[in-house]
């Protein structure tokens, strides 16, 4: 049996906080941005005490790193940046409370207390060893900034933790011939003292904390209610062990750690950022003549964490331990986290410019706002990684956004005013309604309330297709009751048929303001309805007699030429005349298991066919030969190789793979190629004597 979950006075809402060295892209807005605006969005509606915070990451080494390539100041860096993301929330109508940033004078001063505050409850353990220094850089180095030539196998470019080219484990003072990567310099060894969290110390607590929702042996969230992904991925971390932390960093750029003696040091980001959720709620209080304490310091209030996967370990496990470890706080109650958004067959990337910019995407499309937030929610990651297209984003405008939703508010509106000179006509009596009438009011007395609940729920996807079957419903209603063809006869029944059509739309101006607060808003203001809520949804929601008002063309068609621009744009690079290390590695993926390992099924096959897909730039068809069979696999590499190139390889098939259709293609696999630092592709290619069939492992 769950035992009972309290239902909060108010909830405290927070989202990652954005890292200040490069602008906002698509995948950011689908992780931890717009979610919580949909569901903060809501609960305003629903009359709910609600605060949402959000500001500028703006601390850490790659902030330095970046600063010293570019040629600038951190400060230079964040300054920008932190201007630059508000623009972008802004210009998709993300309504944070309060947005602040981890530079300020007053967050240094929180941090360092909170950091105090630990130090006093004993929550550290203070260990001092020697640790790779670059004189040149004047700094100390993180384990991925040295690399040597690797004790094990004698190969180059080994790094400071690992020999990419054996595998084996290392530590930095292993390698032979070290060199900094930030000056090129032979480090030296130089005595550091760091405050490290043992975070072993708090498995015991942690695992029924994140598995059955308890705190201090009592009830705490309903742990039910956590994303599978997100419980799974705390469990293995602390299965695997929590190692410590630590909480320090040998930097001139961040908060200074507040101790006799550490001069420069500064604390952990992340410490130093979750941290910055309590200093952006301070700002609001004060600004707004609040209590912070209301927000934090009390048991009525929950407090959810919005972001993406890979910050799931910090919110759900290392910011609980400095929580409860200061004393004075509450515990998360949920953290909502999603996957990763992917972007035209590749995962989006920064350095390639592999990403829909949210600012750049604006400035050409000014409209653009609510059809990006309503494609954006439609695939939203929530339980698994998701792609964005396109083309896809074209097919939901065109036939979800304008034909379906556009298309009807504008008939309802035209229709009033060619019959009734714009005034909605008087509500039928209940005796006059037919089964379809009825079965339409039905749909606005529960739309509230179903789609409600799939938010609360965090079902955000599902909550707008909800929301849009509304709209469904009522162009479907009037296309099959065709009032335009019974006016002359019938102007009693057309007069029934306006009326509910009129408050269908009325109703959408409420339950479409969380995924489209700009479209709601202009359906508000046309049909009177503005200033109401949630709760007000109802089939009598609009008032007899309402002299409707004008309403813009809501939506407007993509065309081909857009689309093939925007794909055009993906993966050129700016020029930038700074960017000279090309030497960028992509860091290590989080951890998975063994498990999750040996269910695929890798193996090596031939290439004996291989055709361009018609109609695309980037698919080629490959014939391949598993030794198990002949089977066909769609391949994303047109651009990077032509058939002739292809056939006759011997490649690595993830054979397990759920087969897929890719442009009316059955694809039964997928060919594992290299990326390499220039953004090209190669395949990785098995050596003589291995054989289709053979297995890898
Ligand atoms: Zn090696």
């Amino acid at each position: 049996m769950t035992p009972l979950i309290r239902t909060p006075k108010r909830r405290l809402i927070t989202s990652a906080l954005p890292y200040a060295n490069g602008p906002i892209h698509v995948g950011h807005m689908a992780g931890a941005y717009l979610p919580a605006d949909i569901y903060v969005r809501y609960l305003r509606s629903s009359g709910e005490d609600v605060l949402w915070v959000c500001g500028s990451d703006e601390h850490g080494a790659a902030i330095t790193l970046r600063a010293k390539k570019d040629g600038t100041t951190p400060r230079d860096i964040v300054d920008k940046y932190h201007v630059e993301m508000q623009g972008a929330f802004k210009g998709l109508d993300i309504s944070f409370d309060h947005y602040s940033r981890t530079s300020s004078e007053k967050h240094h001063k929180v941090a360092q207390d909170f950091f105090l505050k630990l130090l006093e409850n004993d929550s550290f353990e203070v260990k001092t060893q020697e640790q790779y220094y670059d004189e040149e850089a004047d700094q100390f180095l993180a384990d991925r900034y040295i690399t040597g030539t690797c004790p094990t196998c004698n190969a180059d470019g080994a790094y400071g933790d690992q020999c990419e080219k054996c595998g084996a484990t290392l530590s930095p003072t292993e390698l032979i011939n070290p060199k900094s990567t930030l000056s090129g310099a032979k480090p030296i060894l130089k005595p550091t003292t760091l405050w490290y969290l043992p975070m072993g110390r708090h498995e015991e607590w942690l695992k029924d904390y994140i598995e059955n929702g308890m705190l201090d042996g009592k009830v705490h969230h309903d742990a039910k209610a956590w994303k599978s992904h997100v419980v799974g991925q705390c469990k293995s971390w602390i299965d695997g062990g929590l190692q410590s932390r630590a909480m320090t960093r040998d930097l001139k750029w961040g908060v200074p750690v507040p101790v006799e003696g550490a001069d420069g040091k500064v604390l952990y980001v992340w410490l130093d950022a979750p941290v910055g959720y309590i200093t952006a709620t301070m700002e609001w209080a004060e600004k707004n003549g609040k209590d912070w304490r209301d927000w934090w310091q009390n048991e009525d209030t929950e407090l959810l964490h919005f972001i993406g996967k890979d910050n799931i370990v910090f919110h759900c496990i290392i910011f609980p331990i400095l929580l409860k470890q200061h004393g004075d706080f509450i515990l998360p109650h949920h953290v909502p986290a999603n996957e990763f958004m992917n972007l035209e067959g590749d995962k989006i990337s920064t350095s390639r410019n592999w990403a829909v910019w949210v600012s750049e995407f604006l400035e050409n499309n000014p409209s653009g706002s609510d059809p990006m937030r309503y494609v954006l929610t439609s695939i939203m990651p929530e339980q698994r990684d998701s792609e964005f297209t396109w083309n896809d984003y074209r097919d939901r405008i065109n036939n979800e956004l304008a034909d379906v939703l556009g298309n009807f508010v504008n008939r309802v509106l035209v229709l009033t005013r060619k019959y009734y000179d714009g005034i909605v006509p008087m509500a039928p009596k209940e005796s006059v309604l037919t089964e379809v009438d009825k079965s339409l009011v039905d749909v606005l007395s529960g739309a509230g309330e179903r789609i409600g609940d799939l938010i609360s729920r965090h079902r955000y996807r599902e909550a707008q297709l909800e929301a849009m079957n509304v709209a469904r419903r009522g162009n479907k209603y009037l296309t099959e009751e065709e009032p335009w063809k019974i006016q002359k006869t019938d102007p009693q029944r057309v007069k029934t048929i306006m009326h509910l059509a009129c408050q269908v739309v009325g109703n959408l101006g409420i339950v479409l303001e969380p995924f489209l607060p700009r479209t709601a808003e202009k359906i508000s203001v046309s049909f009177g309805v503005n200033g109401l809520r949630w709760n007000d949804v109802s089939p009598s929601l609009v008032k007899n007699g309402t002299v409707l008002g004008d309403l813009p063309i809501l939506f407007t068609k993509i065309d081909e030429e857009t689309v093939e621009t925007e794909k055009a744009k993906l993966g050129q690079k700016e020029v930038d005349s700074n960017d000279s290390n090309k030497n960028t590695v992509m860091l290590q993926k989080d951890s998975t298991t063994f498990d999750h390992f040996s269910e695929m099924d890798l193996r090596v096959a031939t290439v004996t066919e291989c055709v361009a897909v018609k109609k695309t730039k980037k698919l080629l068809k490959l014939t391949v030969n598993t030794g198990l069979d002949v089977r066909t696999v769609v391949s994303g590499i047109a651009e990077h190789f032509s058939p002739e190139d292809v056939v006759g390889r011997k490649v690595v098939l993830l054979a397990n793979l759920e087969p897929r259709t890719i442009k009316g293609v059955e694809s039964w696999g997928m060919v594992l190629m290299a990326s390499t630092n220039d953004g090209g592709l190669k395949f990785v290619t098995p050596e003589d004597g291995v054989n289709p069939g053979d297995v890898i492992r």
